[in-house]
Formats: structure tokens, C-alpha cells, sequence
């Protein structure tokens, strides 16, 4: 079996060997997944997980805008379709400095499976651009949006591909990119998720990352007859994800403790409650300033410049920042200090490394494609809503969201359960999405 997936592997690094990030997405895909395969006859020598690896349209154009200064600045702008089969592209835009293809492709590989194991009807997609929204006016941001869409717009839409945010991507630009569309279309459409309420958009789709990947670390403590309520919880990031998992811990009677960006870590611990969120949230998402702001307000608080949280003591830890950002030895200190639970917000936060130091201490361990994946289920319910030009109660779309992230976990035990019990939620997930969308590809032939 070792030399099938090494086989494989040297497959995809001769044609994508400058593209790290989605070489790592597709070993640890690979892993799981061949050894399936090999004893499933109707996948074997169909060649679907090559199939799946080539991304069915890859598109790369300029953004050129003009900033405050009347300068004109080139940005390069990407949507990576990657897989159809079982519903138009969806997937996040992501505006970051550090954006390129490989970390593009290994999000929208990411999505093909997450989105299959949301059980709605979605290919997976991902875009964006090397744009940094950090210190710029949002005349520029609006600006830079529109010069974005002017491209993409005709190359999405609401049976074909469907964007939504992610890093640097939010309700403001969500807003800039929608009215282009909108414009350059004459069409009102739900051709992007995450929009307003007053313009299409679904109630709890803000929180719905957050919430989800809560909801999913009590569905993991409860098959140890555990819960989340008493808690000491870890939280990176203080984006979107951060932020509304940081609420809903908080609401489940957890208490966390740190919250971060990239300049640093700001550990409290007394707790970081509602009060001291929405503080957090109107320095974030408002004033767009940093988390060290934080301990100015509240001076019991402690800052660490440059650091990572992952060396504060906690049960349960939540990585919502971004990829690679907990390693093996953060995932060691972690094991040491008492961790037993770990649900990912974020998108691949955990390294190799830290992922086999989990297995290894056979912790609760989920992987960001099945725990962080209500975002992404929750833009299929404001896609369906859409569809019906109805709008459910924040209740209704709560309910739906905790549905789905309890049968993702059903689903990540019926592939992923050994033979000692423990729950390898890694190999569960990839399965589990690899089956669905794979009878979808048998069924549609050679395309
Ligand atoms: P936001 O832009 O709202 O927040 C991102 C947070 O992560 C910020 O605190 C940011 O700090 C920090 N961060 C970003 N890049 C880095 C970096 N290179 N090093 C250290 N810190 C960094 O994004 P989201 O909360 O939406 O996304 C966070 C993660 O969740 C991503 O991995 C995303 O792919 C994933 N995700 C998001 C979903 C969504 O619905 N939004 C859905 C599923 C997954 P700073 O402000 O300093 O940059």
C-alpha cells in the first residue's frame, strides 16, 4: 500500500512540485483514501483520485485599481474551479499577501470534500487574490472589489459557481463584490454567499463557522460521555471563525482564555465573555485594529508579541487563523498541558506532525473539512432560500446547522472507527467525501 500512495504522490509533485500546501492537502488525502479504494472494486483502476486532483478550470487574471494616492496598483485575481460533480463550485474568496496558486488549490481540493460531507448539492471551488485589505480605506477596498468582480463575473453564477468569504474577505466586501455582479449582470442573484440581510442573505451564516466547529467538538466529547461545559478553550485568530467560536464556547459554559492575529496572542484568564467579545468585534471587524489593543482595554489580560496561544493550559483547543499554524511540538504542548479535545476553524491549521502527535495520544482530533464545515453548509442554506425567495428564522437555520454538523460527525465515525474504537475522524472525513463525490464521477463518465 506504501507504494501505491508513493506512486500516486509522485504523480501529482511531477506536475505540482512547487505547490507545497496542496501537495500536503493531497497526501493526507491520498493516505486514507488509496487503501480504500484498493479494497472497493468499482473504484479500482478508474483512476478517480487523479481525476480529482486536477482541478477542472484553473482562472488567473489582473486586478488593476487605483489606490488613494491616484497610483495605479496591478493585483492578480484567481477562482479555482476544482470539481463539479455533485453541484456548482462553491468555495470562499480568500484576500491575503500571502495568496498564490498552491494555496488556492489546496483550499478548493479541501472544499470538494468538505462540501460533499455537508450532504448538499456543491462542487468545491476556491478564489482570491494577493490583495492586502490591511490599512486600506474602503474606497480602495471597494475599488479593488469591483475591479475583482469585473473579471469574475462572467465566469460565476447561481448554477455554476457560487463564491462566498474567507480570510480578509467579509460581510464589507461581500457588499462591493455583489453590487458589481449585480451591475454587470442586471441580474439579482444569489451568485455569492454571506450577503446582507436586507439583500439575500441568511440569518446565522455569520456565525455559522464558529458555531459549527463548536457544535462539533461536543458532538466528538460526547461520544466520551463529555461535554464542553467547563472548559478551558484555546482559541487562535480574531477573525469571523474566532470570534463566533469563541461565542458559542462561551454559551456552552466553556471559558476561553486567548484570542490572536498575526501580530500576537492576548491570554485572560478570567475569560474572554460577552462583554469582552463585543469589544473584540467592534475592534475587529469596525476599527479594523489589532488584538494587543485588547489588554489596553482590559489590563488583567496579558499580550504576547509574536507568539502562538497553543502553550496556555486548556482542555479543549480551537485553531481559527490559518494554515500551518500549530506544529508538532505546539501539538506536544498541547498533550502535555491536558488537551483532549481539538476542532479545527480554521482551514489545514494542523501540520503533519501535529496530526500524528494526536493520533498518537488517540485525542478527539478533527480535521477543519468535517468541524469547520457549517460555514460552508450554512451559504447552501442561503443558497436555498434564495432559490425559494423565503427566509427561515435564525432558529430554523440554527437547528439545520447543528443537524448537519451531527450527521458530518455520524458520517466521520462510520468511515473512520477502528478496530480498538478510537475514531480517526481524518480518515472518516476523507472517505466519506471521497465516496460521494466518486459515485458521482463513476455515474457522469469520463469528463
Ligand atoms: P478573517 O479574515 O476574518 O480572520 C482571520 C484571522 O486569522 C485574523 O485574526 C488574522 O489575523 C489571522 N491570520 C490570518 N492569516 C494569518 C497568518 N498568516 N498568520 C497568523 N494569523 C493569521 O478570516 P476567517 O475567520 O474567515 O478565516 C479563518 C480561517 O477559517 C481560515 O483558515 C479560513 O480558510 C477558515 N474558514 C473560514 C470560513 C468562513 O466562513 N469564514 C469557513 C471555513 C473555514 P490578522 O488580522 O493579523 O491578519
Amino acid at each position: 500500500m506504501e507504494s501505491k500512495i508513493k506512486e500516486f504522490m509522485n504523480l501529482v509533485k511531477k506536475r505540482d512540485q512547487h505547490e507545497p500546501e496542496f501537495l500536503q492537502a493531497v497526501q493526507e488525502v491520498a493516505e486514507t483514501v488509496i487503501p480504500y479504494i484498493a479494497s472497493q472494486n468499482i473504484y479500482n483502476g478508474k483512476n478517480i483520485l487523479l481525476r480529482m486532483v486536477e482541478p477542472e478550470r484553473v482562472l488567473m487574471f489582473r486586478v488593476p485599481w487605483i489606490d488613494d494616492n491616484g497610483e495605479i496598483v496591478v493585483n492578480r485575481g484567481y477562482r479555482i474551479e476544482m470539481n463539479s460533480a455533485i453541484g456548482p463550485y462553491k468555495g470562499g474568496l480568500r484576500f491575503h499577501p500571502s495568496v498564490n496558486l498552491s494555496i488556492l488549490k489546496f483550499l478548493a481540493f479541501e472544499q470538494v470534500f468538505k462540501n460533499a460531507l455537508t450532504t448538499l448539492p456543491m462542487g468545491g471551488g476556491k478564489g482570491g487574490s494577493d490583495f492586502d485589505p490591511k490599512g486600506k480605506s474602503d474606497g480602495e477596498i471597494m475599488r479593488f472589489c469591483q475591479s475583482f468582480m469585473s473579471e469574475l463575473f462572467r465566469h460565476i453564477g447561481p448554477n455554476t459557481d457560487v463564491p462566498a468569504g474567507d480570510i480578509g474577505v467579509g460581510g464589507r466586501e461581500i457588499g462591493y463584490l455583489f453590487g458589481m455582479y449585480k451591475k454587470l449582470r442586471n441580474e439579482f442573484t444569489g451568485v455569492l454567499t454571506g450577503k446582507g440581510m436586507s439583500w439575500g442573505g441568511s440569518l446565522i451564516r455569520p456565525e455559522a463557522t464558529g458555531y459549527g466547529a463548536v457544535y462539533f467538538a461536543q458532538n466528538m466529547l460526547e461520544t466520551k460521555k463529555d461535554t464542553i461545559e467547563g472548559k478551558t478553550v484555546v482559541i487562535s485568530g480574531s477573525g469571523n471563525v474566532a470570534q463566533y467560536a469563541c461565542e458559542k464556547a462561551t454559551q456552552l459554559g466553556a471559558k476561553v482564555v486567548t484570542l490572536s492575529d498575526s501580530s500576537g496572542y492576548i491570554y485572560d484568564e478570567d475569560g474572554i465573555d460577552a462583554e469582552k467579545l463585543a469589544f473584540v468585534m467592534e475592534l475587529k471587524n469596525i476599527k479594523r485594529g489589532r488584538i494587543s489593543e485588547y489588554v489596553k482595554k482590559y489590563p488583567s489580560a496579558k499580550f504576547f508579541a509574536g507568539e502562538k496561544p497553543w502553550g496556555i493550559a486548556c482542555e479543549a483547543a480551537m485553531p481559527c487563523a490559518t494554515q500551518n499554524e500549530l506544529n508538532g511540538d505546539d501539538a506536544n504542548t498541547l498533550l502535555k498541558n491536558g488537551c483532549i479535545v481539538v476542532s479545527e476553524g480554521a482551514n489545514m491549521p494542523s501540520t503533519p506532525e501535529a496530526i500524528e502527535a494526536f493520533h498518537a495520544a488517540k485525542i478527539l482530533y478533527a480535521p477543519g473539512k468535517a468541524s469547520n464545515a457549517g460555514g460552508v453548509a450554512t451559504s447552501g442554506l442561503e443558497m436555498s432560500q434564495n432559490s425559494l425567495r423565503i427566509n427561515w428564522t435564525r432558529e430554523e437555520v440554527d437547528e439545520r446547522l447543528k443537524k448537519i454538523m451531527s450527521d458530518i460527525h455520524d458520517s466521520c465515525i462510520k468511515y473512520g472507527r477502528q478496530d480498538d474504537g478510537y475514531i480517526d475522524y481524518v480518515r472518516g472525513a476523507n472517505i466519506s467525501g471521497f465516496v460521494k463525490v466518486a459515485d458521482a464521477m463513476l455515474a457522469q463518465g469520463v469528463v
